[in-house]
């Protein structure tokens, strides 16, 4: 079984930067693996713990420095994995960039039956690049995802998040999941992990290495359009009531929310 996890690079801090064009500015950020797909990550390799012949390919649509990234899945004990790099992929919006991954995925992986992705990423946080990804690829699509309980007869089911609880949904393979922060902890890097990072052969896929158009890619193949990006305003105080009832403080709450 080839299961294909999308890892997203993004900055390590919480003091976003803006570009003139609304985009975020990256200049001089360090970067992480975003935590979700950390997850994402652990979420595969408990698969290959317990499953045979399962292969596990990290790949990144970014810069060439995202190849950072893939060497960090490859010590915690992915397979492999590759960059999709092109100056032409330059601001893509989700509907480019999940269009350019599932082509990737479908070009440069032998027959997929997993892609699992973050529900969110940490800077955009659109969660909309997984559902994009199984649109393109149409496949099965499972999102909010917290755990897969079992892989059989080609179904794989997972436990979902809802409003009011958890669900148990049963996909036909192939399948998209986007894993929700989940219960356990994501596993360290391992020592031979390093060593085996270390030596890996990373390649770099390019527009027409995935066999797709200008028009297709980067700010060209992207419809968004960001007129504004602003940080929410902040709201400090409150009111707090003291030394009533139960009653009068459910009293008080209604009052003020009426007002
Ligand atoms: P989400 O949809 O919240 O991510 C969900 C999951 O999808 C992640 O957890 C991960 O598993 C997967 N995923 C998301 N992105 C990637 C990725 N790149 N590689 C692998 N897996 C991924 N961003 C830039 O970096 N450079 C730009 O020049 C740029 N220009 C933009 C221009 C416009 C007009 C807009 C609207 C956005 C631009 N962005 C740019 C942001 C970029 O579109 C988004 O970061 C990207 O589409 C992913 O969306 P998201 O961050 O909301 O991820």
């Amino acid at each position: 079984m080839n299961i294909a996890v999308c890892i997203k690079q993004v900055p390590d801090t919480a003091e976003i930067k803006w570009t003139e064009n609304n985009t975020i500015d990256r200049n001089g950020l360090e970067s992480v693996i975003n935590p979700f797909d950390v997850y994402a990550l652990e979420t595969a390799l408990r698969i290959k713990d317990k499953y045979e012949n399962i292969r596990i390919t990290a790949l990144t649509m970014g810069p060439p420095q995202a190849e950072e990234i893939i060497r960090k899945a490859i010590s915690f004990g992915v397979d492999n994995g590759f960059v999709i790099t092109d100056k032409k992929f330059s601001g893509a919006d989700t509907v480019a960039t999940g269009r350019t991954i599932a082509n990737a995925i479908s070009k440069c992986i032998e027959n997929v039956d997993l892609v699992i992705c973050g529900q969110f990423a940490t800077d955009g946080d659109t969660a909309q690049t997984g559902p994009t990804i199984s649109t393109n690829l149409n496949y099965a699509l499972a999102t909010y995802v917290k755990e897969v309980l079992n892989i059989e007869n080609g179904f794989i089911t997972v436990k979902k998040e809802v409003e009011d609880g958890i669900e148990t949904l049963k996909l036909k393979l192939p399948a998209v999941i986007c894993i929700q922060k989940c219960d356990y902890e994501p596993r360290r890097p391992l020592i031979d992990g390093f060593i085996k990072a270390q030596k890996a052969e990373i390649p770099y896929y390019s527009m027409d290495d995935i066999g797709l158009e200008a028009d297709k890619v980067g700010i060209k193949g992207s419809p968004t359009y960001v007129s504004k990006a602003f940080r929410p305003e902040q709201k400090h105080g409150g009111e707090i009531f003291e030394n009533l009832t139960t009653q009068e403080s459910v009293n008080k709450i209604i009052e003020a929310l009426n007002d």
